[in-house]
C-alpha cells in the first residue's frame, strides 16, 4: 500500500498518523502533527523547515541541518499547503 504524504510536513502517514476534523473523521491530507481537531497547527513554512530539519538529520537522510534545511525549502513548495 502507498503511504500518503502529509501536505503540510512532508511525513509520511501510517494509519494511525492521519489528521482528525472535529467530528473525529479522518483528514487524509494532513497529519496528525498538522492538522487537529479540524485546524491547521499554525506556523510559517519556514517555522515547519526548522522543525523538520533536525528529524532530517536525525534519520539520515541529510548529513548537516543546513543540507536539511536546504533540501526541505525546495521539498516544501511542491506540497499543497505551501503552493502559492
Ligand atoms: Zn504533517
Amino acid at each position: 500500500m502507498e503511504l500518503k504524504i502529509c501536505q503540510s510536513c512532508g511525513m509520511p502517514m501510517q494509519e494511525d498518523q492521519y489528521g482528525m476534523e472535529k467530528d473525529g473523521s479522518r483528514n487524509d491530507t494532513y497529519c496528525c502533527y498538522c492538522y487537529k481537531n479540524g485546524e491547521m497547527e499554525d506556523c510559517t513554512m519556514e517555522e515547519m523547515v526548522n522543525f523538520c530539519a533536525p528529524i532530517e538529520v536525525e534519520q539520515g537522510r541529510a548529513a548537516t541541518l543546513e543540507e536539511a534545511r536546504a533540501a526541505l525549502m525546495a521539498y516544501f513548495p511542491t506540497l499543497s499547503r505551501w503552493k502559492s
